[in-house]
């Protein structure tokens, strides 16, 4: 495979939670996303995050690093639990104090239970008067879901997306979180990872949005993505800026791909220009198989 070997546990350094946020439909998922956005302590020196690249991450106070992964819905989270990448540390399940426990808040509990990836409850829109976050709390108990106040051991958060509260709190829950779950990953080696997004810009051509999940990426690595491949010609983060590299689990736009992969899509570094041809015209044999033994509608 393009695995490669197996890192030694010493190389395996501490790296920044994965984390995405899931929840019923105009329960406060973009507005959390982008209040979270400025919990960055960078963005005051840089400009802020600027762009929206499928996938940012954040400095908070204590000098973490945060990287949210910016997918509206379920439909990328769940391309890439098809193929088996399971891309996420942590899941946010947003639900609005005034709605409840609704039907897409239960699938986000059932996707991150059958990914076992840990959960963190927001109660969000504690704006709102007469909110009362007891009452979610307890509706969650039927769907295994016990937070601390209840005896349990899931954080539950109370916030406000529109009034910008608990956001700290938040923050702080995701740290502690990550502290727990020892996340870590070898960054002295090819970079491999995930195509979170990406598209055919008109100026600057096919762009990527990936995050690195291991190793280090770096301006002139050969990669292949997907069904595409081609010499990494600049690193883009959230700012607009342009990057020499990034680690573990940093989101960059990549430019300089032959075309755009699909969401979902493994990437890898390989040694040179020949491989990436070898693998890339295999694979899109593979898919051109699959399409022509599908059986047609
Ligand atoms: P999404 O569908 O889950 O992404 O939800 P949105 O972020 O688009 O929010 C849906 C609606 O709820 C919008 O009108 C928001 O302004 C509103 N909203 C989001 N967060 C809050 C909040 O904390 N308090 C109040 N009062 N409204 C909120």
């Amino acid at each position: 495979g393009l695995e490669g070997p197996a890192d030694a546990d010493e190389d395996m350094k501490e790296r920044p939670p994965v984390v995405t946020i899931m929840g019923h439909v105009d329960h406060g998922k973009t507005s959390l996303l982008d209040a979270l956005r400025q919990t960055d302590v960078v963005g005051g020196e840089a400009g802020g995050i600027t762009q929206h690249i499928g996938a940012y991450q954040v400095k908070v106070k204590s000098g973490e690093k945060i990287t949210f992964l910016d997918t509206p819905g379920h439909a990328a989270f769940s391309a890439m639990r098809a193929r088996g990448a399971n891309i996420t540390d942590i899941v946010i399940v947003v639900v609005a104090v005034d709605d409840g426990v609704m039907p897409q808040t239960i699938e986000a509990i059932k996707h991150a239970k059958a990914a076992d990836v840990p959960i963190i409850i927001a109660v969000n829109k504690m704006d709102k008067p007469d909110a009362d976050p007891t009452k979610v709390l307890t509706e969650l108990l039927q769907y295994d879901v016990q937070v601390e106040s209840m005896g349990g051991d899931v954080q539950a958060i109370h916030v406000s997306a529109l009034k910008k509260t608990g956001l700290t709190e938040l923050t702080e829950a995701i740290s502690m979180l990550a502290e727990i779950l020892e996340l870590k990953a070898n960054p002295d080696r090819e970079a491999d990872g995930t195509v979170i997004e990406s598209k055919l810009d008109k100026g600057r051509g096919p762009v990527a949005t990936v995050l690195v999940q291991r190793g280090t990426l770096k301006r002139g690595d050969i990669v292949v993505a997907g069904g595409q491949w081609g010499k990494v010609r600049a690193l883009v983060n959230e700012r607009n800026q342009q990057m020499d590299k990034a680690g573990p689990t940093r989101p960059a736009e990549i430019l300089g791909l032959d075309g755009p992969p699909s969401p979902g899509d493994q990437f890898v570094v390989v040694e040179n220009e020949a491989r990436a041809r070898e693998i890339t015209a295999y694979r899109q044999r593979m898919i051109k198989n699959k399409a022509a033994s599908a059986p047609s509608a």
